[in-house]
């Protein structure tokens, strides 16, 4: 064991502190990262809130986690002292159920092990990334490639195979119209994927305050969601939406943008239901789904897909001490377009 400096919630209400964790001895399957940079998820605010629901205080979030390999196990394969490596939203699963021997570990039968907040194969309470190491077995340790700068790279760890995943999925590409709602941490990272992907893409946002960075993003078309012309002139446009919308929203007026068999996904995680009226799913055969992070395989993919066209995240970097400061900016959607902590402020 080891006691490592960390930044942790005490308590729903309360603002984050420094303090330390706990890091298990590394195991013979274990890999010891020293972290550099942890990117902020809106997601560690609806859990350090206790939004979605109860947590462990004092809890250290943070999934978006990238940093260099410091020690391995004596039985580790896959990563070596020195390597650029990343960790994102899980740490852990089953391995045994279909979803995890299909490779789809974040939706495994069993529940897969989240990187904060859940409950790690020694009993322990995990805890993320907003601290100067971790430990982590290495089947859920990615490659960072050399392309990718490491202070850009850890947003790719949640808000990056969160939207490749679904627009993988959904078979976002040429000839294929897909909108992204709400151009934040998420969002962007949206927007850059799906063009990439050769999708002609259209931002909705809730003003046009963002246009030109949406357009340089590689959006096609950007508009604002407070406009209600909007609504009417994009009615049966989109093959896919992708909605990343932190807070609930009218589904019933999203849903009439999709065209015939169009799919809109929820990828935002508001706490609150979002109801739908089956006939604006009726009225052109439309489907509304959901996604959650990617697997393992799919977020390695993912990475290499970054470098190879040359993606990144639009990040600000910011010390421990500012980090109260970001989540009440994250709040405003006054972000752009990921906090990123340097870890070296922790040290
Ligand atoms: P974020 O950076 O705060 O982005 C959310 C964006 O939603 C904002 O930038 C804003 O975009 C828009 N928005 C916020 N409040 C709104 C409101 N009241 N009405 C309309 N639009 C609003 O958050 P994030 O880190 O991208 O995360 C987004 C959501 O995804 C969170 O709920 C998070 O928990 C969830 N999440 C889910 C998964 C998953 O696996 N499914 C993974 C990661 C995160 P504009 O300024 O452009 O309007
Ligand atoms: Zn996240
Ligand atoms: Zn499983």
């Amino acid at each position: 064991m080891s006691t490592v400096n960390a930044i942790a919630a005490p308590s729903a209400t309360d603002p984050l502190v420094r303090t330390t964790v706990e890091r298990r001895a590394v195991g013979p399957r274990d890999v010891l990262i020293e972290i550099r940079y942890a990117g902020i998820c809106h997601s560690d605010i609806h859990t350090v809130r206790g939004e979605w629901g109860k947590v462990p205080y004092p809890l250290t979030v943070g999934h978006e986690i990238v940093g260099q390999v410091t020690e391995v196990g004596a039985e580790v394969t896959r990563h070596s002292v020195g390597d650029r490596v990343g960790v994102g939203c899980m740490v852990n699963s089953c391995r045994e159920c279909d979803n995890c021997k299909a490779g789809q570990e974040q939706y495994c039968l069993n529940g897969n092990v989240g990187t904060y907040a859940g409950t790690d194969r020694d009993g322990t309470v995990t805890q993320g990334g907003y601290s100067t190491h971790i430990v982590v077995d290495e089947d859920f340790v990615l490659r960072v490639p050399e392309a990718i700068p490491y202070e850009t790279a850890a947003p790719l760890l949640c808000a990056g195979i969160t939207t490749y995943s679904p627009l993988a999925h959904w078979k976002a590409g040429p000839g294929r119209n897909v909108a992204v709602v709400g151009m934040g941490g998420l969002g962007h990272m949206g927007v850059k994927i799906a063009a990439a992907m050769g999708a002609e893409v259209t931002v909705l946002s809730q003003t046009l305050g963002k246009k030109d960075d949406g357009l340089a993003f590689g959006a096609k078309h950007y508009y604002a969601t407070s406009d209600p012309a909007t609504f009417k002139e994009l009615a049966n446009t989109f093959d896919l939406i992708i909605n990343t919308v932190s807070a609930p929203i009218d589904m019933g007026a999203y849903l009439r943008m999709l065209r015939l068999d169009g799919t809109l996904v929820a990828v935002g995680a508001p706490p609150e239901p979002l109801p739908v009226q089956v006939f604006s799913l009726f009225g052109a055969r439309r489907s509304f789904a959901g996604s959650s992070i990617g697997g393992i395989a799919e977020t390695q993919e993912m990475l290499d897909f970054c470098a190879e066209h040359g993606i990144a995240p639009q990040v600000e970097v910011i010390s421990a001490d500012a980090v109260n400061e970001a989540y009440e900016r994250v709040l405003k959607s006054d972000v752009r377009y990921r906090f990123v902590i340097d870890i070296d402020t922790l040290r």
